[in-house]
Formats: C-alpha cells, structure tokens, sequence
C-alpha cells in the first residue's frame, strides 16, 4: 500500500432529496414516504447509497453495466476494470480470488453539518417554515393508469440548503490506483448533473459538492497532511492536480 487519501467535503442539498427510510421508520404527520434518520431523529445519507449511486452513473458513462439473463442492469463484476477496482465485487467473487486487492473507496454515512442542525432545531433562516423537525412535507400525485384516479402522496424530503458532512477514503495500493482516482473524480462530476435519492424525474435530489478538502496519508508517515488547496466545488480538480498528487504519492513511498 502507498497510502490513503481522505476527501472531505460539503454534499449540499439543492432541491429536496428523499432517500427512503423503509417500514421500520416511524411514520409521522400521515406521511406515507419517510426518509432515513439515524439515532437522534436526524437525517442522513448512507455510504452505500452514495457509493451505490457513483458505481451505477460511472458505469452508465463508460458503458460497464452488466446485464442478467432477464436483462436487468447488474454492475460489472469482472473485478479487472477501474470500476471493480475503485467500487469493488460481489463477495461471492471476493472470495473466489482472495488474492485480489480490496476494494479501493469507503464512503461514510453523512450526517448533518453541526451548524445545520443547529439551525434547523432553532427555525433560522431558510429553515424558518421546517414543518417537521429537521425535513418538510411534499405532496406527490401519481394517476393510476387503470383508473385514471389521482393518488397522492405525502413525501418527507430533506429541504434545500441542508448540508451534509462528506468523508471518502480512497486507499491507493499502486500506481494504477493513483491513475484511476480521476474516475472517482468523475463520478462526483456526474452525480452532480444527476440525482441522489427518490423522485428524480420529479426535480427531487440535486447535489452539489463544495469546500473539498483532501488529506493525505502516506504509508511512511501515518500522519494526515492536507494536499493542496481547498476545492470550492469538483469542478476545479483537473488533470493538472491529480498529477500534483501523484508525484506526491509516488516521492514519498
Ligand atoms: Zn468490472
């Protein structure tokens, strides 16, 4: 191993985002889609959604999703292309080559930003009208197709301006890793021009990714150092940079 890279940065919310808590959640207020909230009642994004979302926008762009025999998107699962690399495998072919080196990314749940919350608890600002406690209330209307009868639904959403805290660790084993990371890059370009969450095609979900900070940790000096400037938006990382960081990596081994 060379070393790790840790990114932190600011996932800012642009449009109301729902990402669904499931049935164990407590349903409030009627509403029939909550959003998941971890112990303290606050909203938050799980790694695996995050990184499950980068996987699939990456894989659309490059074309590597997989198809099954019923012809449903799988992801690649070679284990060979930079998309297994960085994303990784099934754990059933994880086991099948324990020679192969681990998966590249950890992407860590994101919880609220403490002066968010804050301010969320408190009503301020663009926060003032937050019905319930750190979310709002959206009403949906789907028509059955059948019926032609409108359905509405409540939806819980995350508002706009909500920031989450972001970490990514990306581990680098060799110098392929140092040249597959502007793919990562990528891919928060692509979530960008995407969607995280439910109701997409709805407006629901656009994020944005600010104040980028990368930490560098080589494998000689276990000791966090932060790596150039800090990014106002993903945007301003171009090749020019990563291959600053590459020669950052490489002296140092
Ligand atoms: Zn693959």
């Amino acid at each position: 191993m060379l070393g790790r890279l840790i990114i932190n940065a600011d996932l800012v919310v642009k449009t109301g985002l729902h990402i669904g808590g499931g049935s164990s959640s407590v349903e409030i207020g009627g509403i029939d889609n909550s959003v998941i909230k971890n112990h303290k009642g606050e909203p938050y994004i799980p790694g695996s959604s995050l990184k499950g979302k980068l996987r699939s926008l990456t894989e659309l762009a490059h074309n590597k999703m997989g198809k099954n025999e019923k012809g449903d998107n799988l992801p690649c699962n070679c284990g060979d292309c930079f998309i297994c690399k960085i994303y990784g495998v099934s754990a059933s072919e994880e086991i099948k080559n324990s020679d192969r080196l681990p998966t590249r990314i950890i992407v860590r749940d994101a919880f609220l930003k403490d002066s968010i919350a804050e301010d969320m608890r408190k009503k301020k600002g663009e926060f003032k009208d937050l019905e319930l406690g750190y979310t709002e209330s959206k009403w949906e209307n789907s028509i059955d197709r059948l019926t032609s009868k409108a359905n509405p639904r409540l939806f819980e959403r995350v508002p706009e301006g909500t920031v989450f805290d972001l970490e990514v660790i990306y581990t680098i084993y060799n110098e392929e890793d140092i040249n597959n990371f502007k793919h990562l890059i990528e891919g928060f370009q692509f979530l960008q021009d995407d969607y995280l969450g439910g109701n997409g095609t709805r407006g629901y979900g656009k994020v944005e990714l600010n104040n980028i900070r990368f930490f560098i940790k080589t494998i000689k000096d276990y000791t966090s150092k932060q790596f150039g400037d800090i990014k106002a938006s993903v945007n301003e990382i171009n090749d020019t940079w990563i291959k600053n960081l590459k020669e950052q990596m490489t002296s140092t081994k």
